[in-house]
């Protein structure tokens, strides 16, 4: 059983999760109008992600005998200056995402709640992986600089990123 605060804390990070999505999805649609094929794929797989993350808290409530709640999602920025500046500001989002993850382990121990706790390690690591995936692609950008090539490398780098399920999810 989880307690009350744990309950609302975890539908809350539901929501963020789904916020993060959204965020994602938003920089999917803008580089593909743009034409920048690789960048909007690596997006679309980055919201297919979120949506994971925001099942697996989900899955996790039910099987505790809690109630999700779905909240409203609100509105994410639509148009970014150039694929650097939207990984600029994704790397600063995991940052965020980072802390809200810390902070829900902070509460279930205050709560002694072992399971929750147990549970949130999968997200520890995963933001690991997210802020160093999100800063290896700011560096590969910075390198390139202004080069058309440089970019259209890179497009066609990111165009080859295919969504894996997490395992978290599929066991
Ligand atoms: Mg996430």
């Amino acid at each position: 059983m989880l307690s009350e605060k744990m309950e609302k804390a975890l539908n809350a990070q539901v929501n963020a999760e789904f916020w993060s999505a959204y965020l994602y999805l938003s920089m999917s649609v803008d580089f593909a109008a743009k034409g920048m094929k690789g960048v909007a794929n690596w997006f679309a797989i980055q919201f297919q992600e979120e949506q994971a993350h925001a099942q697996i808290f989900m899955n996790y409530v039910l099987s505790r005998g809690g109630k999700v709640t779905l909240a409203p999602i609100e509105a994410v920025p639509t148009t970014w200056d150039s694929p650097l500046a939207a990984f600029e500001a994704t790397l600063a989002h995991e940052q965020k995402v980072t802390a809200l993850i810390n902070d829900l382990c902070h509460l279930a121990e205050a709560e002694k709640d072992f399971a929750t706790a147990n549970k949130l390690i999968w997200f520890v690591n995963e933001q690991v992986e997210e802020e160093e995936t999100a800063q290896g692609i700011i560096d590969s950008l910075k390198m390139v600089d202004d080069s058309k090539m440089g970019l259209y490398m890179i497009d066609k780098e990111l165009a080859a990123r295919t969504y894996v399920a997490p395992a978290e999810l599929t066991a």
